[in-house]
């Protein structure tokens, strides 16, 4: 039978052979926020090594253990990061994805040096410029990429985002796009469980994929 991870990882790969893209351009984060240790090994034994949390309490109670059988696991903070939390942060997860004001990039660049552990760093934008979200607006995504780039020297890699809820998300993976390009970053970690394909379409190299794993959570987040 083919496993839940397995079926994403055809899509990803129709996808992308339907646009012309090699499939090996888009990698799979799968997304194990609220999931058990118990749920996240069988998806580890099916090969899976990139994987997602959005809470750093959350994740140091469950990766340490998981990392001791599975050394060549990688894991993308993709939540809100406090700066408080941020050598925790830095300690404990390989890419972060969620950087978005000045003060928790400082934070982050200079206890990186300190740890000497720097993290691929993603910076979130806000792209449909929605009150309740995270993210840098799109129209300070250049000024901000320079300072965490050029100023700041952070490792950054590429654009990070969430659309709007209920509206067709492709105008905004595409600007998103736009913006990564015009500021020469390569990466773009864009599309969920319900979007992955269409943000494939639109240029994503990452797409981040709980549910359609794992099953819906119990709580919601
Ligand atoms: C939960 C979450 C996902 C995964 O969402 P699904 O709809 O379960 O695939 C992706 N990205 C972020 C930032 C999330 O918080």
């Amino acid at each position: 039978m083919t496993s839940k991870v397995e079926t994403v990882l055809n899509n990803i790969c129709a996808t992308a052979q339907s646009c012309g893209r090699p499939p090996d351009d888009i990698a799979l984060v799968a997304v194990s926020k609220t999931q058990p240790i118990t749920a996240i090994i069988p998806v580890l034994d099916q090969g899976q090594r990139l994987f997602g949390e959005n809470k750093i309490q959350e994740a140091a109670g469950k990766w340490p253990t998981l990392r001791a059988q599975y050394s060549d696991a990688k894991l993308h903070l993709i939540g809100p990061l406090q700066s408080n939390k941020v050598r925790q942060a830095i300690l404990l997860f390989d890419v972060i994805e969620t950087i978005d004001r000045p003060k928790l990039a400082r934070a982050i660049a200079r206890i990186s040096r300190e740890e000497g552990k720097f993290c691929d760093c993603y910076i979130q934008i806000n792209i449909g410029r929605e009150p309740q979200k995270a993210g840098v607006d799109p129209d300070e995504a250049d000024a901000f990429v320079t300072l965490c780039r050029d100023e700041l020297k952070l490792p950054v890699c590429g654009l990070m985002c969430i659309p709007p809820a209920a509206q067709d998300p492709a105008p905004y993976f595409r600007l998103l796009g736009e913006i990564a390009r015009r500021n020469g970053l390569e990466k773009l970690s864009m599309g969920m469980s319900g979007d992955y394909q269409t943000a494939i379409r639109c240029g994503a190299t990452s797409v981040r994929v709980g549910t359609a794993i794992f099953g819906a959570r119990t709580a919601a987040q």
